[in-house]
């Protein structure tokens, strides 16, 4: 299935940067939402797919273009999972990424290396319409570790406190290409091509 056109369902700098540079091969033309003044929806659902798919929806409405919803997060088993959904405003609705840092960092002082696994998890809903009764839903995991104190400038969100043991950097350490080799979004967004693609 070729794409025209796209918008992208989200407001987040950083995640729009990272999609339109993982778009590219589709050679479609891609929007932000901000360029039809499409409001931020409430995020009211419990999972990332819920969230996703209303973002998604809301965009294909307001633009009667075809939209891509992406929702994604910090999922940190030792605290239950938390931030998770709610990544972006884990210390108050109008959080930094800084005061959102420090206060995992915080939240994880006592918590010893071995247990500060982390994921970062990407959920991504392709709406062709947005009453779409079969959207593409696709999902990717990046496994890491929280460090006790910020290293690297690139990035955003979370960035400085994902490391990556494999490559051991942390996600604010790595280009925008290393980072989409091996990110949740960089697994989801390759997950969902290949479909587009076999729909062909
Ligand atoms: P959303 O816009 O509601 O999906 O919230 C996403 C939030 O999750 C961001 O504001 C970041 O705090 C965090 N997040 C998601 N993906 C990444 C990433 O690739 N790096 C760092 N933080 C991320």
């Amino acid at each position: 299935m070729h794409l025209e056109q796209l918008v992208l369902a989200s407001g987040n700098k950083g995640k729009l940067k990272e999609l339109k540079h993982l778009l590219e091969p589709l050679h479609t033309r891609v929007h932000s939402q901000k360029d039809f003044s499409v409001k931020p929806v409430a995020e009211t659902g419990l999972t990332f797919v819920e969230n996703a798919l209303l973002k998604a929806r809301a965009a294909a409405r307001a633009t009667k273009l075809p939209a891509l919803g992406d929702d994604s997060g910090l999922v940190v088993p030792a605290l239950k999972g938390q931030p998770g959904i709610y990544s972006a405003r884990f210390a108050g609705e109008d959080a930094s990424d800084r005061e959102n840092n420090e206060l995992l960092l915080e939240k994880l002082s006592d918590v010893p290396r071995e247990k500060r696994k982390a994921n970062f998890y990407c959920c991504l809903v392709l709406l062709q319409h947005h009453r779409d009764p079969a959207p593409i839903v696709v999902s990717g995991l990046w496994h890491g570790e929280i460090l006790e104190a910020p290293r690297g400038k690139g990035g955003f969100g979370y960035d400085p406190l994902f490391f990556d043991p494999k490559l051991e950097r942390t996600a604010a350490e790595l280009t925008i290409d290393e980072k989409s080799e091996v990110s949740h979004r960089g697994v989801a967004l390759r997950a969902l091509i290949e479909q587009l693609t076999e729909d062909a």
